[in-house]
This record gives C-alpha cells, structure tokens and sequence, in this order.
C-alpha cells in the first residue's frame, strides 16, 4: 500500500517556521500535527531505546504502559510540549534544535531519525531528531511532572540566551562564580566536571566573585556554557564516547593533571562545596 497523500510536509514548511516565527513558537505549531489523534488509542508503539533523546526517561515502562491508552491533549511552552495520555501518562517531547513530530500512515516503518513512533489504528505519530539535542520523557501520576511545571530554560534551546544568563548572575553577585555554575534554576544540568570545563575555556578563576566578573567575562561564560553543553551531548550521546582529548575533563582529576593549553600543572580546591580544578596560568 503506497500512500503518497500521507507523505510527510514538504521540508521548506517547517523551515518557515522556524525562521519566522522562532524559537518560542515552534511548540505550538508543531504541537498541532498530532492533534488529529485526541480520542484515539495507542495500539502499538515503536522506540530507539538506547537513543540519547531517552536519557533519564524509563524506557520500558514508555513502552509497556503506554499501549492502549487514548492521547487526550496536549499543551506547549516555548519548544516544550506535553501529551496527556489516558490512565495518568504523561510524554514530554523537548525539540531542541532539530526535533520534529508528525503525523505518517498507521503502516508507517520508522527510519533511522524516527526515535519514537506512536501506533494508532488509523496513523502513527511520529518524532524524529536528526541530532538527538531533543528529549522525550515518560511519567505517570496524577497530576503534571514536575519538569513540565518549571520555567527553567534548557541551555540548548533559545530560552537560554546573554540575557537569562547575565540576569541570573547578578542575583548571586556574592557567590564564587564556580558554585553559581552549579545552581539548576539557572545552568540546568551543569555538574561539577562542566563547570570546571567552563571555566577553564572561559579563563576565569573558579574562586572569582559573580559580583566582580566583567562584561566580557559574561559573555565568555554564555558561550563556553554552550559550547560544552553542545559539545558533551554530541560526544556523550554517540557510542557513549569522551569528551575531545583536548578537553580539561581527562586532566582534572590525575594527581599530576596539566592544562592542555599549556601543560602548567592544574591546581585543586574545594568551591562551591565540590571539588575544583583550574589552570594558575590561564584562569584568573
Ligand atoms: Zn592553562
């Protein structure tokens, strides 16, 4: 059964999109495309379970209570969307920078992108990710998820921009920069080795007061908060791999670790609780 009337949307429909209406509006109109299946039950169900876009979700448990439940509704917020399923399921999809949904034939076959592939007797929903900077996640209960329930911005969607960051920072101008770092409501997922790893690439000392940190070193920290988010979730998520060998992460915790600028030995101190490391020459 060839079905060319369900092909998917021509591409430059949702580059159009993107482009016009930005980061904030994404959601909703991507949110629309499976709207046409409110009421109807989940009959089977299709996932890459090892894929990144999973991480922290329980896979087997998406799997097997799903199936069988009706897709009620749904709501949006930025590029976050949340789909209320029957029986208190709830899924969340993140479309980070390249993630999609859409609505196939109800004999659709998953490609390689196509993470989660919701069957319904008469189409399936589909999300696809070509880069895997999108998240699904899986919770049952009552009432919402508490993740759906915060403002906090992930650091790779637009949400988290010069702004957001120079904001936070000056609400804890009396911190060491290292422990600010390492509060959720403003770097979300930042741990100790990304902060580190920041810091380094930003050339500022880990023990420096937020309060005393200039423009310039503002705008250091946002894009080297970027980067090395971008980068971790590139290198983790692909077979599990390291981070680039030039990276201070293989260096921190060698008893004899060395900056790999320039080789001068990395000191360590306790900040902001956790235990730091930092090149003397290149952070100050
Ligand atoms: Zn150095």
């Amino acid at each position: 059964m060839n079905k060319p009337s369900t092909r998917r949307k021509p591409e430059h429909s949702t580059v159009h999109c993107r482009d016009l209406c930005g980061g904030s509006t994404t959601g909703l109109w991507y949110r629309k495309q499976w709207n046409p299946a409110r009421g109807d039950e989940i009959v089977d169900l299709s996932l890459h379970p090892r894929n990144r876009v999973f991480r922290g979700t329980n896979t087997r448990s998406l799997q097997e209570d799903l199936i069988g439940e009706k897709l009620l509704d749904s709501g949006v917020r930025g590029k976050r969307m949340l789909f209320r399923f029957s029986g208190d399921n709830w899924l969340g999809i993140h479309l980070g920078m390249t993630g999609k949904i859409r609505v196939e034939s109800a004999n659709f076959s998953p490609g390689k992108h196509d993470h989660l592939t919701l069957y319904q007797r008469k189409r399936a929903l589909v999300f696809t990710d070509s880069r895997q900077f999108g998240r699904l996640r899986f919770h049952q209960g009552l009432d919402e998820p508490d993740w759906w329930k915060s403002d906090i911005p992930e650091i790779i969607s637009p949400e988290f921009d010069r702004k957001f960051v120079g904001q936070f920072l000056d609400r804890h101008r009396k911190a060491p920069i290292k422990a600010v770092l390492l509060m959720q409501p403003g770097f979300s997922g930042i741990g100790n080795w990304m902060a580190d790893e920041i810091l380094w690439r930003a050339k500022i000392l880990p023990s420096k007061r937020t309060g005393k940190l200039t423009g310039r070193e503002h705008a250091a920290i946002f894009r080297a908060t970027k980067f090395v988010v971008r980068k971790s979730l590139q290198t983790l998520g692909k077979n599990f791999s390291d981070p680039p060998r030039t990276w201070l992460i293989h260096q921190k915790w060698k008893r004899d670790g060395i900056c790999p600028r320039h080789r001068t030995p990395l000191r360590h101190a306790t900040i902001g609780g956790r235990i730091t490391a930092w090149c003397p020459r290149c952070q100050k």
